[in-house]
């Protein structure tokens, strides 16, 4: 199970999450939507600690970690959490120099000590289940944003996280590209993978999550499964920013 208790952030005096409380149960879809500059990168980078959060905590399975800005958060609660969460960023972000099934082995031996020819089993694996066994020995610049971001979510895969955590994974696509990256998510829906995803695809949103925030302003606005956030809103802003949307 993951949890999250009064958590805050600010960046100087700009304060981005005011007290954000959040329950999500292993093997649930969590989507996360709402206007521009609400906190949502910013609440998600807080669930592998890519921002330390000021204050509040954070449970994710077995480790259960308390924020205090004054507080320094041990390095091995960093990598306790790090190992439990796997990121997909918008901008794929794989390691260039690398080939496709590379970039898919680089945590399970670096980070996780495997023998390479175990990484190397497992990576084949993953890279089938996202469609692209084929291009394990091509470059990232050989392939096209999709079939990148696919074997983004097949290298956040191979360190067996407990949640996968997804920043906007289509919106640097081109919109024909954007249909194979969403197919491979539900597909991940469908075995029982905990995710946590920030989109603004509302129709991929209704259709993958079990639960959804709208956050606005450093809060959760509206939270509820996706016929009440998406159909039935209780507050005028969340209206709004829906009613944009359409
Ligand atoms: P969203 O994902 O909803 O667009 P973000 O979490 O990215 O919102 O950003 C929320 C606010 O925090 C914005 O005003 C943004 O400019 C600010 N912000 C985000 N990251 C930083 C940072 N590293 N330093 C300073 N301000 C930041």
């Amino acid at each position: 199970m993951i949890e999250i208790l009064n958590l805050h952030k600010s960046f100087g005096s700009l304060e981005v999450l005011k007290g954000i409380d959040l329950k999500l149960d292993h093997g649930k879809v969590l989507v996360i939507i709402g206007p521009s500059g609400s906190g949502k990168t910013t609440l998600l980078r807080c669930f592998n600690l890519l921002e330390i959060p000021d204050d509040g905590s954070i449970v994710i399975g077995d480790t259960r970690l308390s924020f205090k800005e004054s507080k320094k958060v041990p390095t091995s609660d960093v990598i306790s959490i790090r190992q439990k969460t796997g990121m997909v960023f918008q901008s794929y972000n794989l390691f260039p120099h690398m080939t496709v099934i590379g970039n898919v082995m680089e945590g399970p031996v670096t980070v996780q000590k495997r023998s390479k020819s175990d990484a190397r089993k497992r990576a084949l694996v993953l890279l089938e289940k996202v469609g692209l066994a084929e291009k394990a020995d091509s470059y990232p610049h050989q392939l096209s944003g999709g079939q990148q971001q696919r074997v983004a979510i097949a290298r956040a895969m191979a360190v067996e996280p407990e949640v996968l955590l997804f920043d906007e994974p289509t919106s640097a696509l081109d919109p024909e590209l954007v249909g194979e990256v969403l197919k491979v998510i539900k597909q991940l829906a469908a075995e029982g993978m905990t995710m946590i995803i920030i989109t603004h695809e509302m129709k991929f949103a209704a259709d993958v999550a079990d639960k959804i925030i709208l956050m606005d302003d450093g809060y959760i606005l509206e939270e509820g499964s996706p016929l009440e956030v998406l159909e039935q809103p209780k507050s005028t802003r969340a209206l709004q920013f829906l009613n944009r949307l359409s």
